[in-house]
């Protein structure tokens, strides 16, 4: 599998389809989703759909293409190469980045993320790299690395590294960048160490029992690491990386379908339609429409992720069964409208020298700008 370039002016949109699950077996499902190859994905109505004279005229086979797409035959070192390996240079040179988990509930969302401890997810092979390459570099550099992991569950938030700490507040700090007031800060470097924190972390994730056997989550899990590097003319750069396992969408698309209006405390993700409005508002080719961040605490938080100085990567996931055939059909459509979103990524600096090239490049552009008029 070919590793994709992260495209600065775009979001990076990756597919991944888990394995048949032993309960989709057990209740004959078939396989209805495909991957055709690195970036095709196939979803074919599922067969015995009684309703097949209606849709006559509508073909039994749809075809998606991603920046990349993945099936149970990837590892889980494949999808992190693939995904989010290459945005670790930019984070160390003073790029923002994100990378975030879509997708129905049982879809392997933190499967992709955290992982299991003998094949650990995105979470730790980034922090494992991350701290490579700050070991390469550490003759002509400073580096500081902090981590810390959060729980956005009904518009509150809570410190997974530190539960009894109560609800905390996010704050515009004075680059105008959203922070969690009062987060706990780690900065072990021990990967070992990371991994027994983030499954503790996210065993403290709020989760709710649904139908039958099912434990669903509604609760978002951001591990956000933020690097500060600082070089021999004490230039400055910082670089965040937003690593998301969000809530389970399939309430969120059923809302969407039934027009069911947002409802505080109702069993309707708030967050996740919040991102759902920005993703629709950001990926309108036609207009420049108002984007609404501040609907909810995960978009106010991936403001610069969504719309502008991050690099993103959305990974959304289905399941390949005939039974889910609903829910993959709306998270590949979601997907789909996502490819579509522009970002501008910049690095984040500071130095009396770069204030003075960034107004150059002001400046340029500007003339630029005034030779076209
Ligand atoms: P979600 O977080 O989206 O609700 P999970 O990550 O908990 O879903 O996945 C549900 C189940 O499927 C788990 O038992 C998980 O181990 C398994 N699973 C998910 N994705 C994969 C995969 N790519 N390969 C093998 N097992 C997977
Ligand atoms: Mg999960």
């Amino acid at each position: 599998m070919k590793d994709i370039e992260t495209k600065d002016h775009q979001l990076t949109v990756a597919l991944r389809i888990r394995p048949l699950s032993d309960s989709e077996l057990e209740e004959s499902a078939t396989i209805v989703a495909h991957r055709v190859d690195d970036q095709m994905v196939v979803l074919m109505d599922p067969p015995g759909d009684h309703e097949d004279v209606l849709r006559a005229n509508r073909s039994r086979e749809k075809a998606y293409m991603f920046d990349v797409a993945f099936d149970y035959s990837t590892s889980q070192e494949e999808l992190y190469r693939a995904t989010t390996k290459g945005l670790i240079h930019g984070l160390i040179s003073g790029y923002n980045a994100t990378v975030f988990a879509y997708g129905p509930t049982g879809c392997g969302k933190t499967y992709t993320m955290l992982g299991t401890d003998k094949d650990p997810g995105i979470y730790v092979r980034t922090l494992n790299d991350l701290f490579h390459s700050i070991e390469e570099t550490s003759d002509s550099m400073m580096y500081s690395v902090s981590m810390s992991y959060l729980e956005i569950y009904n518009e509150m938030i809570r410190d997974l590294l530190n539960p009894t700490s109560g609800f905390l507040d996010l704050r515009e700090d004075s680059k105008g960048e959203i922070q969690v007031a009062g987060i706990t800060e780690v900065s072990t470097v021990n990967a070992q160490e990371i991994m027994e924190l983030l499954v503790k972390g996210n065993r403290q994730r709020t989760q709710e029992p649904t139908a039958a056997n099912r434990t669903s989550s509604r609760s978002h899990a951001l591990l956000q690491v933020c690097v500060k590097r600082q070089d021999l003319n004490q230039e400055v750069r910082f670089g965040r990386l937003f690593m998301i396992d969000l809530a389970g969408s399939e309430r969120a698309a059923q809302t969407q379908n039934t027009g069911q209006r947002l409802k505080e405390g109702a069993h309707i993700n708030r967050s996740l339609l919040a991102l759902g409005n920005c993703i629709n508002a950001l990926s309108d080719k036609n207009a420049h429409r108002y984007v609404n961040y501040r609907d909810s605490k995960l978009t106010r938080l991936l403001k610069d992720s969504l719309g502008g100085n991050s690099r993103t990567v959305m990974i959304a996931h289905i399941s390949p069964a005939s039974i889910a055939f609903e829910e993959s059909r709306n998270t590949l459509s979601y997907a789909d409208r996502a490819k579509h979103i522009r970002t501008r990524v910049k690095k984040n600096m500071t130095s009396v020298s770069h204030h003075i090239a960034q107004y150059t490049s002001i400046i340029t552009e500007l003339r630029g700008e005034i030779q076209r008029l």
